[in-house]
């Protein structure tokens, strides 16, 4: 190929054609073979190249892969809906297919503002959010992301911004230790809805644990039920964006489940076709669905290849796949596993700051001064180059923004397939420590060098 017609996120970088997936690798066309440790982006949580999937898939397609959603139901689209009304906790009953997170959280906010129209409080149309944060590349999904680097384009466009700190431990934006904490960060919302006025917010959203602006950061213990009871206090709804933590990424359906919260509105994505199509879903209660069944009877959204049976049929074999092998059960046990391998090798690398994380989502920050807590500066790419290397060295991780701006520091996910095995996590984390060694020579500013 002497050149390209596909727009590719580096315009002029040149990148390696996948020939095929198997588990947790992925082969190049040079026979190259990489680690899969962070499932593209969180996303083929069930690993590559599953043939039950594979002919869930054929079998779809022999039957038929679309139908119209205003003309036609069809059986994956009713199934899947009912299998995630049975997994979901709550009354969480209700989904809305859609095809990528940013339409699902698009969606979800969508039916937030819709809920208070049929309800008859049609002011109730702002959507607050946390700094440090992302739920979409679309405008509206944008609007509510605390994602600086991701927003700057686009800034005279969004409708909103976010108000609230991240529940960020190693970066307290209130200075607090664990042993301090009074959850400051989410008394922040109750001070922030009390200035805007709750007659004018439809909603607050929030990633369970923060993925790509952040690195897998994890709010303390009762931090989310403080939420719940400040969104109930002053009337508004509360979404909860698993888009990345669904599905069993922190080892339960939802993350929300470990804070034993349940939230009205909900979007899905990544996992949920684990990379075998593009499927993704706004959840909703029973609650919110309610004045919307009784008054237009209809959601006012909606695309072209929503609950596209083809894609469907792919999430529902996923799912299946998932109970058939009791995935969920494993991802615990094989989080912690992962986790105690980083915090024994943490001593060995004084650039890195900070482990975090949840089941298999797991962050790793870097900081230049560990004692200080800061970080690299922004011409040095620590973050880029540390992902770059590792792909030279046949291991794929996910990079992520941090710091409470959201662009100051440096972090990388770790999130393999949920499937993965301790002996293919050992592996990940003997080439991670290669990744790393090389870090501290090549990249890391040596003292009096
Ligand atoms: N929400 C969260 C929490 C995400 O992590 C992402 C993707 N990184 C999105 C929304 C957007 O999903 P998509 O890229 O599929 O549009």
């Amino acid at each position: 190929m002497d050149r390209t017609y596909l727009i590719k996120p580096a315009l002029d970088e040149e990148y390696p054609v996948i020939d095929f997936g198997k588990g947790v690798y992925l082969y190049d066309m040079e026979g190259k073979k990489y680690l899969d440790g962070a499932s593209g982006a969180v996303t083929a949580n069930i690993g590559h190249g599953v043939e039950e999937i594979i002919q869930a898939m054929k079998k779809q397609a022999g039957q038929v892969s679309f139908v119209y959603r205003s003309q036609f139901t069809s059986r994956p689209a009713e199934e899947l809906a009912e299998k995630i009304a049975m997994a979901m906790p709550g009354d969480l009953n209700w989904s809305f297919f859609v095809n990528s997170g940013s339409e699902a959280t698009e969606t979800a906010m969508k039916i937030a503002i819709q809920y208070w129209q049929e309800k008859g409080r049609s002011m109730k149309t702002k959507i607050l959010s946390r700094w440090v944060s992302y739920h979409g590349i679309t405008l509206g999904a944008l609007s509510m992301s605390g994602h600086p680097g991701r927003r700057s384009r686009f800034i005279p466009l969004l409708a909103d911004f976010p108000v609230i700190s991240p529940p960020y431990c190693y970066r307290c934006p209130f200075n607090k230790e664990p042993s301090s904490c009074g959850l400051e960060c989410a008394e922040e919302l109750d001070l922030a809805i009390r200035r805007i006025g709750a007659d004018s917010i439809a909603a607050f959203i929030a990633e369970p644990v923060v993925g790509a602006s952040g690195g897998a950061i994890t709010p303390p213990k009762g931090y989310y039920k403080a939420i719940r009871r400040i969104c109930d206090e002053h009337g508004i709804l509360f979404i909860a964006d698993e888009v990345m933590t669904g599905f069993g990424r922190t080892g339960k359906m939802l993350a929300l489940e470990h804070w034993e919260v349940t939230p009205d509105i909900v979007s899905l994505g990544k996992g949920m076709g684990a990379g075998y199509a593009p499927i993704a879903a706004a959840l909703v209660s029973e609650k919110v669905m309610l004045p919307i069944r009784n008054g237009s009877g209809t959601i006012m959204s909606g695309h072209t290849l929503s609950a596209n049976p083809q894609s469907c049929a792919a999430a529902l074999a996923v799912m299946e796949y998932l109970e058939k092998n009791k995935v969920l059960s494993r991802v615990e046990e094989n989080g912690v596993y992962l986790r105690n391998l980083l915090e024994k090798m943490k001593a060995s690398y004084p650039f890195i700051g900070n482990i975090r994380g949840m089941g298999l989502l797991l962050g790793v920050e870097f900081v230049a001064d560990p004692a200080t807590k800061t970080s690299f500066p922004r011409s040095l790419n620590f973050t880029g180059s540390i992902v770059k290397l590792a792909q030279e060295a046949g291991l794929l991780l996910y990079p992520a923004a941090a710091g409470l701006d959201g662009v100051s520091g440096d972090a990388v996910i770790l999130s393999p397939p949920l499937t993965i095995n301790k002996r293919e996590l050992e592996e990940l984390v003997r080439l991670f420590r290669r990744v790393l060694d090389k870090a501290g020579r090549e990249l890391v500013p040596q003292n009096g060098g």
